[in-house]
């Protein structure tokens, strides 16, 4: 046999691929998103304490409601929020999968504005789940008109509002997730994996009141926690309680519940990270204009740049020098991740040494 759709498999799923970005090892790499900063020793050190309590009773399933981590996850976010109005998964990907298990499904549709985060539609597609893909206006921003036209349009039963966006970087109003939720009687699901680097107010500010509206978070981006995967959703109790019908039981083990519980109570150290992130977006946004590039603005850890003649020869340019970055397939575009300081000047660095005509 020499491929997998010569099997019996869903038809839907003949013929597709696998996503994922390169994984390669390269010394600077900017092109998934992720925290530079590695985890400090100390807090290594209380993860593997915690850790083996976890693994002293591995006899036994984890929590099947980690009930302590909920609590911690709502005690982070604040906003009022209990613990019955959190949910976690094994990262953010699996919250979505769970919401559109429960949410979408074969017959229904999700509303997304592209561009935007590539697992969207790929995600619809495994869960059966038609996806509508409504573009952005000028410089990839959503107004509350346009937001509202595009629901009235499409009648989704599910509506995905990514802020800041990936892979632009664009930050979105309040008005228009409040806009989008009146007009529409589907989910709303906001998702705010890289909150931490906007200055706006988190959505979760707009939950009371809104028992169709939910709250996607991550501890990968801010919390420099991608390898441990961690996602999490605030939203009604009602919500959670539709995420337990289709969740697998003993999801999260009890390795990843204690890891995250311990990061939460390192919370402070691990956000210092985020300030000297957002110095380094805005370096990178600040020195592109000097070397012949348009940035985007960003609200997020990562600045998506235009004027690239060829994104295939500028991205392997730059793969030669040693810095990996993302092409996302936007004509004349890359996206680049901030980095620690002396990262971003190699890509800066990188970049500068480069033809781009
Ligand atoms: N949402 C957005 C917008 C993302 O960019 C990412 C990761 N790149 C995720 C969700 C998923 O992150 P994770 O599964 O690591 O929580």
């Amino acid at each position: 046999m020499t491929d997998f759709s010569e099997l019996p498999i869903r038809d839907d799923l003949r013929g597709e691929r696998p996503y994922g970005a390169p994984q390669l090892a390269v010394p600077v790499q900017l092109n998934v998103n992720e925290n530079p900063h590695a985890p400090s020793a100390a807090l290594v050190h209380d993860i593997l304490a915690e850790a083996s309590a976890a693994v002293a009773d591995a006899n036994r399933y984890p929590d099947r409601e980690f009930a302590d981590l909920r609590s911690a996850l709502a005690g982070y976010l604040g906003h009022g929020l209990g613990a019955e109005q959190l949910w976690a998964a094994n990262g953010s990907n699996e919250i979505f999968q769970q919401f559109l298990q429960a949410f979408g499904g074969p017959g229904r549709t999700m509303l997304g504005f592209d561009p935007t985060y590539s697992m969207y539609p790929l995600l619809s597609r495994i869960t059966g789940t038609e996806y509508v893909g409504v573009p952005r206006l000028a410089d990839f921003e959503i107004t509350a008109e346009h937001a509202v036209a595009a629901v009235e349009a499409h009648r989704p039963d599910v509506v995905v509002l990514c802020r800041p966006n990936n892979p632009t970087g664009t930050g979105l109003g309040l008005d228009v997730i409040e806009a989008v939720y009146a007009a529409t009687a589907g989910m709303v699901i906001v998702d705010e994996a890289y909150q931490e680097f906007s200055e706006a107010p988190s959505a979760a500010g707009l939950l009371p009141g809104r028992e169709r509206l939910a709250i996607s978070r991550t501890m990968s981006k801010a919390f420099a926690f991608a390898g441990i995967r961690l996602g999490y959703l605030a939203a009604d109790p009602a919500v959670i309680d539709a995420l337990r019908i289709v969740r697998l039981p003993y999801h999260l083990s009890g390795l990843t519940q204690a890891a995250a519980r311990v990061a939460l109570r390192h919370a402070p150290e691990l956000l210092a990270t985020v300030q000297d992130i957002k110095r380094q977006r805005d370096r990178i946004s600040a020195s592109l204009p000097g070397l012949g590039y348009r940035p985007y603005a960003s609200e997020s850890n990562f600045v998506l740049f235009d004027g690239v003649v060829d994104p295939k020869r500028t991205f392997q340019g730059l793969l030669d020098r040693g810095v990996i970055v993302r092409d996302i397939g936007i004509p004349h575009t890359l996206r680049v991740t901030a980095g620690t300081g002396t990262e971003t000047s190699a890509f800066l660095k990188a970049l500068a040494a480069l033809p781009n005509d």
